[in-house]
């Protein structure tokens, strides 16, 4: 438990720190803990450390933890990274408040429809396949500004921003490099008039990049939790 919360302090101070040396507030960069594989306990112990987002990439290990948590679900906020299909839409839709990984407007589509209508709308992200990364996941970079605009004209979802995955790299060049093309689609999309927050990106070994290159929100699993 010390660890977690300690694991926190230190992935909080680089967030900091990075913001720093490009001169934006800390408070521009929100935290997503990515509890994926880990009980939830250690969600348990990250709240009681003050972190409030969680990010999962398994629909049904997802709906355990949130059922398991279901006493603290008022102030936690559930966020889908993983890729979602089809047949899955409904269960999301029922108990996500985020979806970081719409890449086709079906799903889209099953999603606005099946989302409760006593619930706020489900908040997402398109993600796109900035760099041809292997996971195959995220619409093609040239169908991305129309899918986002498709998407922010459904009623029960509300369009946050772009999401993305780049391949992993050591090279703090080529995580720039693959970072500043995602940035590049989300000025795309706000000079083309959409409404968005939401810069998804950055992980535990590109967190400094990804907040330089501008990430709104980063995606931290191993740097808090520990390796999976
Ligand atoms: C697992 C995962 C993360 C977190 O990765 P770490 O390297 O453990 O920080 C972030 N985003 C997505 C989409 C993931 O699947």
């Amino acid at each position: 438990m010390a660890t977690i919360a300690n694991n926190l302090e230190v992935v909080r101070s680089r967030i900091s720190q990075a913001c720093l040396t490009v001169q934006r507030p800390p408070a521009s960069v929100t935290l997503l803990a990515v509890s994926k594989t880990f009980p939830a306990e250690n969600v348990r112990d990250a709240f009681n450390a003050g972190q409030k987002l969680f990010g999962e990439n398994y629909v049904q290990e997802a709906l355990d933890k949130i059922s398991a948590l279901s006493d603290i679900r008022d102030q936690i906020q559930w966020h889908l990274i993983g890729p979602l299909q089809s047949n899955k839409t409904r269960p999301v839709a029922e108990a996500f408040d985020w979806v970081h990984t719409v890449d086709r407007l079906k799903i889209a589509q099953r999603l606005s429809e099946q989302r409760p209508v006593h619930l706020p709308p489900l908040q997402v992200c398109v993600q796109v396949n900035t760099s041809g990364e292997d996971s195959k996941s995220g619409c093609a970079p040239a169908e991305a500004l129309a899918l986002a605009q498709a998407v922010a004209q459904l009623p029960r979802l509300k369009l946050r921003g772009i999401m993305a995955l780049p391949a992993p790299s050591p090279d703090p060049a080529v995580q720039h490099e693959a970072l500043k093309q995602v940035r590049v689609h989300f000025d795309h999309w706000r000079q083309h008039g959409l409404d968005v927050d939401t810069l998804s990106m950055g992980m535990s070994n590109d967190l400094e990049a990804a907040v330089q290159e501008g990430a709104t929100m980063v995606r931290i699993g191993t740097a808090i939790f520990g390796h999976r």
